[in-house]
């Protein structure tokens, strides 16, 4: 099963910046064994896939428009997307389910919009700290994913990846332990062999994200139900992002 590592930049580099800074990975992650993805402003995604033709790494959106066309002033369709050289795209991110009101419906349609288009989803789930208190983390995320996978067929999810994203966990420094991770991740196959099948379930990959740093990544990296990480802040400084990379690679997972 293939391994991810995924950069979210956020809103927190200009293409200039973008340009150096895969000068300085590319060669640090070369020769690894991972899919590796950079989460990039739409702005700079055109720019950032001409500088990796001859990488292994790839690039993705960071939100997507549910609607194809249109008069929709300020959205990036999946079309777009893909137009500008994105393979992939983050859907239901938590700073925009909490900053842009995005709920699980139009997550639903941003996922069925994007997997129409062929770009492969990076599915974000994941509780928030009210939920954890209240011992609903396992509910608030299935909660999430079947509402998220509502009408989506079984031969679509090759083209999903789950990020189980605890919404405490992003940006705080603070992250689950690793069984804790295990017993969420454990729980998201259950919601699709639920909804799917077994073998499906056990087919999807799934990441983990939330405050991975270059010295974390090594003992998450043990976990054996997922297939890579999802970094935020850590992924901002290359040399940073580079170790994390080589981290899961060379170990395959199933
Ligand atoms: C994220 O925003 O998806 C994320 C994982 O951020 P951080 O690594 O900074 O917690």
């Amino acid at each position: 099963m293939k391994k991810y590592v995924i950069a979210n930049f956020k809103m927190n580099k200009v293409d200039s910046d973008i340009t150096k800074y895969i000068s300085v990975l590319s060669p640090l992650v070369a020769d690894s064994d991972v899919d590796v993805i950079l989460a990039l402003p739409s702005v700079s995604i055109k720019t950032a896939t001409s500088k990796l033709s001859k990488t292994n790494i790839t690039v993705a959106g960071q939100n997507v428009s549910e609607f194809s066309f249109g008069s929709y002033t300020g959205e990036v369709s999946a079309e777009m997307l893909k137009g500008v050289g994105a393979k992939a795209v983050l859907i239901g991110h938590s700073e925009r389910r909490t900053h842009f009101g995005e709920s699980d419906e139009i997550v639903n349609k941003k996922l069925m919009s994007a997997l129409k288009s062929g770009l492969i989803s990076i599915l974000c789930v994941g509780e928030t700290i009210f939920d954890k208190t209240n011992g609903n983390t396992i509910k608030a995320i299935q909660q999430q994913l079947t509402k998220a996978l509502q009408s989506i067929y079984a031969n679509e999810l090759k083209n999903i990846i789950i990020a189980y994203e605890p919404v405490w966990a992003i940006g705080t420094g603070v992250t689950p332990s690793n069984d804790e991770i295990h017993k969420a991740t454990k729980a998201i196959r259950n919601v699709l062999g639920n909804m799917y099948d077994d073998e499906i379930a056990s087919n999807v990959s799934i990441i983990y994200g939330g405050s991975v740093t270059d010295f974390n990544c090594k003992e998450i990296s043990k976990i054996t139900n997922i297939n890579g990480v999802l970094v935020g802040a850590s992924s901002l400084i290359p040399e940073k992002f580079g170790m994390i990379v080589n981290s899961f690679s060379g170990k395959r997972k199933k």
